[in-house]
C-alpha cells in the first residue's frame, strides 16, 4: 500500500530536519575532538581524557550510522518503496514510522531479527 503524498513530504521534512541537526552535532563534536590537543601531567587525567575521546567517538560512529539511515530512508522516500518492511515487504505502521521515521523493518520483522540475534549471542 503506498502512502499518501502529504505523507510522504511528512516524512521527508521530518528526516531533513533530523538530518541536519544530527550533521550539525556531528561537525561539531569532530571539531571538538581535533581541537582537543590537551596533554595532562597527571596520568589520571590523561585516562579519563582517553575515556571521554573514544565515548566521543563511539557516539560519532553510532550518529553517522543513523545519517545513512536517514539517507536511505530519504532514497526510498523518492523511490516509492518508503513505507514498506525491507524484509517481508509489508506495510510498516504508521505509529512505527512515526516513531522511527527511518526504520527498514515492520514490527514483526524487527522482532523476529532481534530473537535470532539473541539466539546466536547466545542469549535466549
Ligand atoms: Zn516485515
Amino acid at each position: 500500500m503506498a502512502l499518501l503524498k502529504e505523507k510522504l513530504d511528512h516524512y521527508r521534512g521530518q528526516l531533513m530536519s533530523r538530518r541536519e541537526l544530527m550533521a550539525k552535532d556531528l561537525r561539531l563534536a569532530t571539531e571538538q575532538l581535533l581541537n582537543d590537543e590537551t596533554t595532562f601531567t597527571d596520568s589520571v587525567d590523561q585516562a579519563a581524557a582517553e575515556t571521554h575521546k573514544s565515548l566521543t567517538v563511539q557516539m560519532k560512529n553510532r550518529d553517522r550510522q543513523t545519517l545513512r539511515q536517514i539517507d536511505d530512508a530519504l532514497r526510498r522516500l523518492s523511490d516509492g518503496s518508503f513505507g514498506n518492511c525491507v524484509r517481508c515487504e509489508e506495510a510498516i505502521s504508521d505509529a512505527r514510522i512515526d516513531a522511527f521515521p527511518f526504520t527498514t523493518l515492520c514490527i514483526e520483522c524487527k522482532a523476529e531479527i532481534e530473537t535470532e540475534e539473541h539466539r546466536f549471542s547466545g542469549r535466549v
